[in-house]
């Protein structure tokens, strides 16, 4: 039986530096291999063309490239492109191009399935099944670089973590992939243009804001009364909102940088004057603001986008208290690749 291969990106550049000297050949090799895997993303061992043939195969021999591969891509009227992926397992994760006039945003998977289980979100349904490795981050940003190049002929702009899974229950290989992202060696990315987007985990966000990151954090609140917050997100059971709130207090103490809040109004859910009154009184602990997110349906009708009115209401309290809200409209809904509905359908 042959021996399992070894994922080569699992690899830092000084072990494949090691890797060579060891076979006796310079470590030099290391950094060329590291350069093909990472800055000009090969396909396979095949595609190093500056290194000899027997050097080629001496690795097809050791290691494999566990890249992925996109087996279906559907384009929304709106110009959104949504990519299945298909990892080197069989299992597969969704990412989403979403173009506007000047930006094209990546909006990235972290897991497959979801370590949570949020009411209104699709992919609390399936489950989490595993953890994604930093290679199988980054490549779903390097397949929407290209599709951005290939169908709106510029690079992309921006990156959110906003597709399937929680990022900061996978937070180890979140932060490699962005290294590789921001990286010279990678795809040299201000870490400005990547949002990382999470339910809430306190002692994460902490150990973020320890670890000194640049990228910009989103948290979805959806409400700031613990009761509500527990009947449609039951991990605030664990993670209660006077945590959540120290943690961000501490990101932002560490951090100087405000945080974004992602919400959306249920009918009957959070659509009251009180739930207003709780989530203007939260806005205020650290500086902050607020995207409006526009419900996208994924059920029979226990979750409804609340009224107008409603929205007006949260809108107008906000500015009164001069926080900064936006209204953000849904793209790709007729292909399922809205906010919440990543679910694998295809
Ligand atoms: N787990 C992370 C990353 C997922 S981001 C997080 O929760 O932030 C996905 C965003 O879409 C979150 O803000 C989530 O609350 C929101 N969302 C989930 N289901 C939705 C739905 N059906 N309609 C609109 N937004 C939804």
């Amino acid at each position: 039986m042959a021996t399992q291969k070894k994922d080569i990106r699992a690899l830092t550049k000084e072990q494949l530096r090691d890797f060579f000297e060891k076979q006796g050949d310079k470590a030099f090799r290391g950094n060329q291999v590291y350069e093909w895997l990472w800055q000009k993303s090969a396909y396979s061992f095949e595609d190093m063309t500056n290194l000899s043939k027997e050097t080629r195969q001496m690795l097809e021999d050791n290691f494999v490239i566990n890249n992925i591969e996109v087996s279906n891509m559907q384009r929304s009227s709106d110009g959104t492109v949504k990519n299945a992926v298909k990892l080197h397992d069989g299992l597969i994760v969704e990412s989403v191009l979403i173009p506007t006039a000047t930006r094209t945003t990546a909006c990235v998977s972290s897991q497959v399935g979801c370590s949570l289980d949020c009411k209104f979100c699709a992919t609390a349904r399936l489950k989490r099944m595993r953890n994604l490795n930093p290679d199988e981050i980054y490549d779903q940003v390097v397949a929407i670089d290209k599709e951005s190049k290939l169908y709106f002929n510029r690079p992309l702009s921006n990156i959110v973590f906003m597709g399937m899974g929680e990022p900061l229950m996978n937070y180890n290989n979140v932060m490699k992939a962005i290294d590789k992202i921001t990286s010279p060696e990678g795809l040299g990315m201000s870490p400005k243009r990547i949002t990382v987007s999470t339910s809430g985990v306190p002692k994460m966000i902490k150990k973020m804001a320890d670890d000194d990151v640049k990228f910009n954090l989103a948290v979805s609140l959806h409400s700031a009364i613990d009761s509500v917050r527990t009947s449609i997100m039951p991990f605030n059971e664990t993670f209660p909102l006077e945590d959540l709130k120290e943690a961000l207090q501490y990101w932002y103490a560490k951090t100087n940088q405000r945080i974004s809040y992602e919400y959306v109004v249920w009918n009957g859910i959070n659509d009251s004057k009180k739930d207003i009154d709780a989530f203007v009184k939260f806005c205020k602990y650290v500086p902050c603001k607020v995207n409006l997110i526009e419900y996208n349906p994924i059920d029979d009708g226990e979750f409804q986008q609340a009224s107008s009115e409603a929205i007006q209401q949260y809108i107008r309290h906000l500015e009164q208290n001069r926080i900064v809200v936006n209204v953000r409209r849904s793209r790709g809904k007729d292909i399922d690749a809205a906010c919440g509905q990543l679910a694998n359908k295809s």
